[in-house]
């Protein structure tokens, strides 16, 4: 294997971090800056007094890239080599290079403040502008002052603008390895094609047939989309005439890939065949996929944007930077000259695509991120003057303390109270972190937890589809919620599953996937075990006390409805529309894939909460669960009370400055556009 440019850096490396506190590093994609700076440090004595912490923007790369390291050091991943990530920890006492999520990280932050298990601290992937990666920059520079004799951060980047950060650091050195890119060629389309699958899949084929050997990235904006390239393509070259071209082997790459199939990218192409990676964003920087040629570039990336003032999110199929349509060129030059296919004219490149994409914290709802700054509980850090790298519109951050205000996280002053520190030691979105509290008040906490988890394992229903659902009765079909909604109804789904014994075939029979119902089963043993601590007793002990209770899952609703008192709606009277009970009510309505039923007079229930709102074709809720009239009106009342001057320490949050960037307007192709979106 050719040595990689960061190792030959070595000396220079070591010298640079024995000098400084703080270094930012800058070195192409593939340079080695994942795998290789962690274990020089490590080879050059940096462990002996803590491990070392590297941070990767994605929960994909944090497992991939510790995977590789541990192989490099010939030892057991989950020894010397681990990771941590939401919900899995692959760490022991022996390990000293840890690889870690930005937010896992900051979670750890918040049981140490100092982070003194750690000698370095690695930000890996900055230039993705993650917005945790974001608070790691400012605690950063706060934990730099407490420790600097023992402490030393990397910053490292493909693309970022190193001045910037070494400016942000009070002019930190910056590094910069040469890479050994080749030059690649881009070719232009002379317009913008009507669909990019086909224009990809038509290019591909064209490579295949009359390029010589070397692989190809195809860039697709999702999952979905990678699903049906990947079987066109299939079907395409099934067709061809034998011996008329090389084999093919077709691969997707993306983040919800089992990781078997994710380390089929690595490994290199049979003699004689050419890969064919179709890959989402994760291919630009994240994940190094070696052999690659040619690239084919739509010039679409799929991007979640929060706007503040409607508390909407929408999953746009956005066009990518300047900055990433040049990574992703990029990868084509790494073992020698490249193509990269770009399907839109060079003018759009020049006058349409952004310098640089637009950072997370600038289009995230931000409710989360205030509590944990509020919960840090830091007399020097005050979320207004919090030293952020590019700062959020004060909309955005007067809309967090709203949210935080209405489910009880922070009082009239803007103070974290209590039910706000227990919130922000769950791992959880402040919704259902606040539904788990209220749960274990009402003597619901089971059932609580299992909802909780199904949602963060994000479950996804495939309803079995039948001709004949009147007459013949489904077997396979899944439980429906009894008419509550989406949040009972994955309850039902776990408790069915609970009563076969978790076997894994009913999962198969009922279409839903093995992988993630055990991963919820897992997250919920974890979320269990942290609540057990304020539980009254045994959690899974607790049942619901009378039938009719039970039936109706009031107590559990009831939580959720304290939980999501900031995601609550309103039916309109003469349809089965709502409206959004908020600071600006919107008109939404009920996702076509919820379980919610209408009565026997053809109505929705008149109030329901929502786990999130999406704006896809129209402005829709997702996942949504009845509530009562009488549970909803003392949030409506702390609504007519709330005073947003009083929250911020009078900031005057209205007057909001824009953001640096404006978000950009989504390309408006409905076919290219998608229907669902993760939870925050
Ligand atoms: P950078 O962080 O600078 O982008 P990396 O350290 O991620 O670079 O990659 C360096 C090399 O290691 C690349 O050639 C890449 O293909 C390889 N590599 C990284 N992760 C894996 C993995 N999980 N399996 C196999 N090879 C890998």
């Amino acid at each position: 294997m050719a040595v990689l440019p960061i190792v030959r850096f070595e000396d220079e490396i070591v010298e640079i971090v024995e000098r400084n506190t703080v270094i930012v590093i800058i070195g192409e994609t593939g340079s080695g800056k994942s795998t290789q700076l962690s274990q020089i440090l490590h080879r050059r004595g940096f462990t002996r007094s803590g491990a070392i912490a590297v941070t990767q923007p994605r929960r994909v790369a944090a497992v991939s890239v510790s995977r590789r390291v541990s192989q490099e050091l010939g030892v057991h991943l989950g020894e010397e080599v681990g990771y941590a990530i939401r919900f899995e920890d692959r760490t022991s006492a022996k390990t000293c290079i840890k690889y870690l999520t930005d937010g896992v990280l900051l979670r750890e932050s918040l049981s140490n403040p100092v982070l003194n298990q750690y000698s370095v601290i690695i930000l890996d992937e900055a230039h993705e502008r993650s917005l945790n990666t974001d608070i790691l920059l400012g605690l950063m520079k706060r934990l730099i002052k407490m420790r600097s004799s023992n402490l030393k951060v990397l910053i490292t980047s493909a693309t970022l603008d190193g001045e910037k950060v070494s400016v942000f650091f009070s002019g930190c050195p910056v590094l910069n390895i040469p890479g050994t890119l080749f030059p690649v060629e881009k070719l232009y389309s002379t317009e913008h094609p009507k669909s990019y699958i086909e224009s990809s899949l038509r290019t591909a084929l064209d490579i295949h047939i009359r390029e010589p050997p070397g692989d190809i990235l195809i860039f697709m904006t999702g999952q979905d989309d990678i699903d049906k390239m990947v079987k066109k393509l299939e079907e395409r070259i099934q067709n061809f005439e034998e011996g008329s071209c090389m084999d093919a082997l077709v691969l997707p790459l993306h983040g919800s890939l089992p990781p078997e199939m994710q380390v089929r990218v690595f490994s290199p192409a049979p003699s004689n065949c050419r890969r064919i990676i179709v890959a989402t964003n994760i291919a630009e920087t994240s994940l190094t996929v070696d052999g690659v040629v040619y690239v084919i570039d739509p010039g679409y990336v799929k991007q979640r944007q929060y706007n503040p003032s409607t508390g909407m999110y929408s999953l746009d199929v956005v066009q990518i930077s300047r900055v990433q349509a040049d990574q992703r060129a990029g990868r084509a030059g790494r073992t020698r000259p490249g193509k990269c296919y770009r399907l839109y004219p060079s003018s759009i490149y020049q006058e349409e695509f952004l310098d640089a994409t637009i950072p997370e914290i600038q289009r995230s709802s931000l409710a989360g991120t205030v509590l944990y700054l509020k919960s840090l509980d830091l007399p020097d850090i005050d979320i207004l003057n919090f030293d952020f790298l590019d700062p959020p519109s004060r909309e955005s951050l007067a809309d967090a303390l709203r949210q935080l205000y209405l489910i009880d996280a922070i009082g009239e002053d803007g103070m974290i109270t209590n039910v706000g520190r227990t919130m922000s030691e769950l791992p959880l979105e402040p919704s259902l972190s606040r539904t788990l509290i209220e749960a274990n008040q009402l003597g619901c906490l089971s059932q609580a937890l299992t909802v909780a988890a199904m949602l963060s394992a994000e479950i996804t229903l495939r309803p079995v589809q039948s001709k004949d659902t009147k007459r013949k009765p489904q077997t396979n079909m899944l439980p429906d919620g009894s008419g509550w909604g989406d949040h009972i109804q994955l309850l039902q789904i776990y408790e069915s599953w609970k009563c076969v014994d978790y076997d894994p075939d009913w999962c198969t029979e009922h279409n839903l996937q093995v992988r993630s119902m055990k991963f919820s089963r897992d997250v919920r043993k974890q979320l269990s075990q942290i609540m057990q601590k304020m539980a009254k007793g045994p959690i899974d002990a607790q049942s619901s006390a009378n039938q009719r209770e039970s039936q109706e899952y009031t107590t559990l609703r009831k939580a959720l409805c304290r939980g999501y008192g900031n995601q609550l709606a309103e039916r309109m009277l003469h349809h089965n529309g709502y409206r959004t009970l908020g600071i600006r009510s919107q008109l939404v309505q009920v996702h076509p894939s919820s379980v919610l039923e209408a009565n026997e007079d053809g109505q929705l229930p008149d109030y329901v909460v929502y786990h999130e709102l999406i704006n896809t074709s129209r402005p829709f809720m997702r996942n949504v669960c009845a509530v009562d009239m009488a549970w909803v009106m003392p949030i409506l009342k702390k609504l007519e009370k709330m005073d947003v001057n009083k929250l911020s320490g009078g900031f005057e949050p209205e007057k909001c400055e824009q953001p640096l960037q404006q978000p950009q307007a989504p390309i408006k192709e409905a076919n290219e556009r998608t229907t669902t979106g993760g939870s925050v």
